[in-house]
């Protein structure tokens, strides 16, 4: 029986197997070789995550694909080529580029993600949308960390496949990521069907947290316990991990992650003098309407009891307080 786009799927992995070993094999993949190394990958990261390399040519994927008797047009369908108007010749999309293979949860090579070596622009090329990939469905390296997934009952998100693999090389193997967008609602639904706890490890800069609480709420309407990592602002994991090694990645960032309602009092916290009355009134009335939207009674109360030890304000006035910003904003 014939599989949909199979020529498509098989297309990808050619050109993955392809990239692997130019980087690890070929004196054309020296540079890249030089600058994943440089980045810090290891030989069983490359391996692991087959991380490859395509040279500086316009034909590395055209010149295969002819000796193999691939359909031209189609892999032009399938993102790998572009088609020049001037001549109709067919030209290769990715080039010059470390190449991290994208994979659907099956484990089938379905898109890639290209690293510019350079000062080139994108920084990232990412596959666009084709009949077999689907950004918004996939997550990146989803069919490696399953496992460690499912036997953890926790996965950890972070927002890059470099982070993912960083992230492995200090021993997080749970590490899933999404590709340049937004968590959408079925990327979530995919962990959950393999674990309750998510920990976000997003970029701790600005973009990086507004996501973080984006996705946190997509998560927990799917049914996830989320939990956020917090690094020293300006960091993302494999900074960190460069910077602090992986037992303090593992310990001070993944292992003292927060709970949400914690992370969004340490952002609300921020740039504000809890000394100053009104810095401290607007912190609490801050706090006050985020504890509302907690839809756990036992919760609510565990955050206003949590306020009321904190400020030395009585309970009761704090649900007044709450009930009064409550009517307000209707
Ligand atoms: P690096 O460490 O190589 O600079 P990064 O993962 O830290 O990479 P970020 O700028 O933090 O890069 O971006 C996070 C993720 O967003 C990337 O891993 C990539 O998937 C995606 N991304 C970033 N820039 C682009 C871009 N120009 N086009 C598409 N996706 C991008
Ligand atoms: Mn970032
Ligand atoms: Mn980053
Ligand atoms: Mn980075």
């Amino acid at each position: 029986t014939s599989i949909p786009h199979s020529e498509m799927m098989a297309g990808h992995e050619m050109a993955s197997r392809l990239y692997h070993h130019i980087l690890t094999l070929s004196e054309e993949g020296k540079i890249g070789l030089d600058y994943a190394k440089g980045r810090g990958f290891t030989k069983q990261q490359i391996e692991h995550f087959k991380i490859g390399f395509v040279p500086n040519r316009w034909d590395t994927l055209v010149t295969i694909f002819k000796k193999r008797n691939f359909n031209l047009p189609e892999m032009q369908k399938a993102g790998l080529l572009g088609q020049r108007d001037s001549d109709q010749q067919y030209y290769d999309r990715f080039r010059d580029r470390l190449m991290f293979p994208i994979w659907n949860h099956q484990g089938k090579v379905i898109a890639f993600s290209g690293r510019s070596i350079g000062d080139e622009k994108p920084k990232y090329l990412n596959s666009s949308d084709t009949p077999i990939f689907h950004k918004g469905q996939v997550l990146y390296a989803f069919h490696l960390a399953r496992p460690a997934i499912r036997k953890s009952n926790a996965a950890v998100l972070f927002e890059g496949a470099v982070d993912v693999i960083a992230a492995w090389g200090a021993g997080v193997n749970q590490g899933i990521a999404t590709l340049g967008t937004a968590l959408t609602e079925e990327q979530a639904k995919s962990i959950r069907r393999n674990a309750e706890v998510v920990t976000i490890c997003y970029d701790s800069d600005k973009a990086g947290v507004e996501a973080a609480v984006r996705a946190a709420s997509i998560l927990e309407n799917a049914g996830c316990m989320v939990k956020v990592a917090v690094m020293p602002e300006g960091n993302d994991p494999d900074d960190f991990i460069k910077k602090f090694g992986a037992e303090r990645f593992k310990n001070d960032v993944i292992g003292a992650s927060l709970t949400l309602m914690a992370f969004k009092m340490r952002f609300l916290r921020k740039g504000k003098n809890l000394n100053h009355e009104s810095e401290r009134m607007l912190y609490i009335e801050e706090v006050l309407t985020e504890i509302a939207t907690l839809s756990k009674a036992i919760e609510r109360d565990h955050y206003l009891r949590q306020l009321s030890e904190e400020f030395q304000l009585s309970l009761e006035a704090l649900k007044q307080e709450q009930y009064r910003i409550f009517r307000e904003k209707k």
